[in-house]
């Protein structure tokens, strides 16, 4: 069984709370797998009026779920297996007929069952961790569609809005908040480095050598375009990156790295080259 879900306040615009939680049994562990992603994703599943998913058995082949204002329905997904997430986004999007549609999904490695593999949404927002994708990949889902027009209301509309500019005035004058926003997770690599817990060389050395040259600071003196945000999120901590190098192929549509993508093919592997 796969559990999507978001919580009662999803889908108001409230700084940080854009939050969609994916559990079920983590092929990787054998214990309870529990995932949550940001992105648009999760306020436009409440917006299509809805609060849960739960998807049991395995499907004959290959399927997506395109749920609108509170329909639900199953189409085939044949021909859209095997293909990357970059794509696959554009083709559903399209094949609903609405750009404005957001997209779950799994690539090549959920769909191959690898134990750790993610579900991604707007191509760079992943239900990271315990493997969820390999669920999806089990259950032969390759997507999850959602659009909507029922978005929640307040039931104390002033107070409402009251909240809200308390929490973005707090959030503005918080030095920790901005610098979070200014450098991202890729910021922290630093602060791990100098305390002597980065892992670096297959966890064999916790400080890194390099890690000024692929940390957060260098990100935005180098290949960061513009930050990104999830739903209402004032603190924009995701990055845009654009890389002018002949002889590599970036696809910014893919975003920028983030803390573990840095660590694990970076200090993890002696790497410290911010663009490979
Ligand atoms: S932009 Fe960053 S801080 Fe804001 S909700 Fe998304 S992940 Fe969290």
């Amino acid at each position: 069984m796969l559990v999507m879900a978001v919580s009662p306040l999803t889908g108001l615009a409230i700084s940080g709370q854009s939050r969609m939680t994916a559990c079920a049994r983590s092929p990787l562990t054998g214990a309870i797998g529990d995932s949550q992603c940001g992105g648009f994703f999760p306020a436009e599943m409440r917006s299509a009026a809805v609060d849960a998913i739960v998807f049991t058995g395995r499907a004959p082949e290959p399927v997506y779920l395109w749920v609108h204002d509170g329909e639900a329905e199953l189409r085939p997904a044949g021909h859209l297996w095997g293909k990357v997430t970059g794509e696959v986004d554009r083709l559903l999007k399209a094949e609903v007929g609405d750009p404005k549609a957001e997209v779950a999904q799994i690539g090549p490695a959920g769909e191959n069952l690898v134990r750790y593999a993610a579900i991604m949404n707007m191509v760079n927002r992943a239900n990271g961790r315990t493997g969820m994708g390999a669920v999806m990949g089990s259950k032969r889902l390759k997507a999850v569609v959602v659009r909507g027009t029922k978005s929640p209301k307040p039931a104390q509309p002033a107070e409402f809005r009251g909240l809200v500019k308390r929490l973005k005035e707090l959030q503005e004058a918080n030095p920790g908040i901005n610098w979070f926003g200014q450098y991202g997770t890729a910021g922290v690599l630093a602060i791990q480095d100098k305390m002597g817990g980065q892992p670096t060389r297959n966890y064999t050395e916790g400080t890194f050598e390099q890690c000024k040259d692929i940390d957060g600071s260098t990100m935005v003196k180098t290949i960061l375009k513009e930050r990104d945000t999830c739903y209402a999120c004032v603190i924009k901590c995701k990055r845009v990156v654009e890389v002018h190098d002949p002889d590599l192929e970036v696809d910014p549509v893919y975003g920028g790295p983030e803390y573990e993508t840095l660590t694990f093919f970076g200090s993890m592997c002696g790497v410290g080259d911010l663009k490979l």
